[in-house]
């Protein structure tokens, strides 16, 4: 590090400012709910009746929720806030990324091959 880029850091240090340009902010697109509630519900048992997915896919697909604008929590749970299903036990994220038919309706993932 040269003495200019010392004198740098420590002025942004003082300063309060983050010593490197914080990580690009990733955007995800707006939920679209275009299915009738009738639509839902029967997408909705097919999901839940389908064979949960390796821990890999379900690690990936958690990830990609946690950094979601459109999570919800609500009582120690989160939640997809795009889905239109009810805040329940089986419409966790904990439970529906774990479904292979389960894909995230703002295209962040796709259903997935069973383990
Ligand atoms: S399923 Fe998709 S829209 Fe819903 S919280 Fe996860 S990433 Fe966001």
């Amino acid at each position: 590090m040269t003495p200019e880029e010392k004198r740098e850091a420590r002025r942004k240090f003082y300063a309060g400012e983050p010593a490197a340009p914080s990580a690009p902010q990733v955007s995800y697109p707006p939920c679209r709910r275009t299915a009738s509630w009738a639509a839902r519900i029967a997408q909705f048992a097919e999901v839940v009746l389908s064979p949960p997915v390796p821990d890999s896919v379900f690690a990936l697909r958690q990830l990609k929720c946690s950094a979601c604008p459109h999570r919800q929590e609500k009582g120690g749970a989160f939640f997809c806030g795009c889905c239109g299903c009810p805040k329940w036990r089986l419409s966790t994220l904990d439970f529906k990324n774990r479904l292979s038919l389960w894909e995230c309706p703002i295209g962040e993932f796709g259903p997935a091959d069973p383990a």
